[in-house]
């Protein structure tokens, strides 16, 4: 049995860890669940108009070369680059071919002295070896031979057309299992002819919202009571990961119908919980995993907002990630630390946390000793961007948070950065 009483009960093992350590535990989890297969993707086929975000459960292979034939990429002449090497130099037009034409080399072949009319996306004729621009020609008077091109410009071979298999060869490996399909990854599928592809399910991410001041959106929440936003913005987050949200009840800080409620949480792929992680009495989230025999790796990060942020895992590797409760600490330890575990789940290799750069606008003063995440507007044009930190009221502000648009990261042993200097940023 366990106690119904406040906090009295197992204090989880694990510590309080610096941001690196964090993020290197989570993504060394998340490593072993995509290379073990801890959880075997299960899979499903899908359209591939429907395949945006989905993560490839089989390679995509070149069904023929790429390009299938010698490709003009210009308009102009197909030539041999031997006749053009003084220029202006004067061919005999032979025919034409436009891109959907097929040259047969019986018919039509460039030979010494001749140029073929050629259209942007047409095979290359026989004979040929480089195309001119059309730029770069002007056809001459009629002659008794029939049409003359000059050109201008001398040619080397292998100008203005790529040659049949350059991209890749038929059978060649274009997209391998595991990749998470954007647009580009689509219109590989496509190019070889994949209307439906094999991809992982989406894991199934439970949930638990906690706290006796949280109520429902549509209720009418009373004067102490707080809406549950964090159930929102964690299903837009879990979407946007590539995974599928599944929404728990609300745990009110009670032990019995806390844990009940985490246990229902630990049958999906992953169980996020937001709240009760804190040091306050009725923050009972991680005592109720410590009674579930959870395996904690860390209970903390010396990170802003968000240190109270937990990472463990229960029976049979299943993970959970305790969320501090307030709204933006919630967003931020989402992006720094859910993602390459739902990555590791949904099939794909966990990716690497990548920090953009940019000139900072307006000097910021803060306190050494946390690696912190300061909502901020990255703004300007072209090659000048500059960020600025938004003015907020700590880790609840959400309002501040829809005004930015990234988080400044600020190193821990910095307690100032002068305008002007370069900062790290985290896109949201
Ligand atoms: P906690 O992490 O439980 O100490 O909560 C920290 C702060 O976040 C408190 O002000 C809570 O009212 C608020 N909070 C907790 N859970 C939610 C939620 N689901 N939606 C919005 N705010 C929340
Ligand atoms: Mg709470």
């Amino acid at each position: 049995m366990f106690s119904s009483s406040p906090a009295s009960g197992v204090a989880p093992s694990a510590g309080v860890v610096s941001f690196e350590v964090a993020r290197r535990l989570v993504e060394q989890h998340a490593t072993g669940v995509h290379a073990a297969g801890v959880r075997v993707p299960a899979v499903e086929t899908v359209d591939l108009l429907t395949a945006f975000g989905r993560v490839l459960a089989e390679p995509i292979l070149a069904d023929r070369d790429f390009p299938p034939f010698a490709r003009a990429t210009r308009d102009g002449y197909a030539v041999r680059a031997e006749d053009v090497q003084q220029v202006p130099a004067r061919l005999e037009i032979v025919g034409e071919v436009k891109a959907g034409d097929w040259p047969e080399p019986r018919v039509l072949s460039v030979r010494h002295g001749q140029a073929v009319e050629i259209m942007t996306g047409a095979p290359l004729p026989a004979g040929a070896d480089a195309v001119v621009m059309v730029e770069h020609t002007s056809i001459t008077e009629p002659s008794p031979g029939g049409k003359l091109v000059e050109i201008q410009q001398r040619m080397n071979p292998r100008e203005n057309f790529v040659p049949r298999g350059a991209e890749a060869r038929a059978g060649q490996l274009l997209l391998d299992r595991g990749l998470r399909l954007d647009h580009a990854g689509i219109a590989i599928a496509a190019s070889v002819g994949k209307s439906r592809l094999l991809v992982g399910r989406k894991p199934r991410v439970a949930l638990l919202s906690t706290g006796d001041e949280v109520v429902e959106i549509g209720a009418k929440p009373g004067p102490a009571q707080i809406r549950n936003s964090n159930l929102y913005s964690l299903a837009a987050q879990v979407q946007n990961a590539g995974g599928e949200p599944v929404r728990l009840a609300i745990a009110p800080d009670e032990l019995v119908r806390l844990r009940s409620l985490i246990e229902e949480g630990l049958e999906c792929d992953l169980l996020l919980i937001t709240g009760g992680v804190s040091m306050g009495k009725y923050d009972l989230v991680e005592q109720v995993l410590a009674e579930l025999k959870a395996e904690f790796y860390f209970t903390g990060a010396q990170i802003q907002p968000g240190r109270p942020v937990v990472f463990g895992s229960c029976s049979n590797k299943k993970y959970f990630f305790g969320l501090p409760g307030n709204p933006v600490s919630t967003m931020v330890t989402f992006e720094l630390f859910v993602r390459p575990m739902m990555e590791a789940l949904a099939g794909m290799t966990p990716q690497k946390l990548i920090f953009l750069r940019a000139q900072l606008k307006s000097e910021i003063r803060t306190k050494t000793g946390l690696t912190r995440f300061l909502p901020a507007g990255l703004s300007g044009e072209f090659e000048n961007a500059t960020v600025e930190v938004v003015r907020w009221q700590g880790s609840g502000d959400i309002a501040a948070l829809a005004r930015a648009n990234c988080y400044v990261v600020v190193p821990p042993d910095r307690a100032r950065i002068e305008a002007g200097e370069w900062v790290s940023l985290l896109m949201r």
